[in-house]
């Protein structure tokens, strides 16, 4: 399978990354209590490390733990936008309305009922 190569940035710019990923044409919504308050379109699966380039500091992010603190939200410390989440060891969820070739209101939505899991880590 043939995978394009994504280029994705906060809103300022501060953030930047790229991933490799077959052709993402849906995307991922959640209703636990901090999605639905960003309100982001995410991409459907975890993007590999292997898959998976930070462009720009690093450093520029923040990075909000809550509930149980595994999930590491993260934020540009400029804009606030977040761009994405998770670790090399799972890999990461992207936003994809940060991401250049991607028009996330175009794309197949799948909600993720996350309000109804016991630690709402989704
Ligand atoms: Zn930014």
């Amino acid at each position: 399978m043939t995978k394009i190569e994504y280029t994705a940035r906060c809103h300022c710019g501060k953030v930047q990354f790229s991933f490799r990923s077959k052709e993402i044409t849906k995307g991922l919504r959640c209703d636990c209590s901090i999605c639905i308050r960003k309100g982001a379109v995410m991409s459907l699966k975890y993007i590999p490390a292997e898959d998976f380039t930070p462009i720009k500091n690093m450093n520029d992010l923040t990075d909000y733990r809550w509930n149980d603190r595994v999930v590491n939200h993260l934020f540009c410390k400029t804009c606030g936008i977040y761009p994405y989440h998770g670790d090399e060891e799972y890999g990461y969820r992207v936003n994809l309305g940060c991401v250049d070739q991607i028009n996330p209101l175009s794309l197949e939505i799948t909600v993720y009922d996350g309000k109804s899991m016991p630690i709402s880590k989704a």
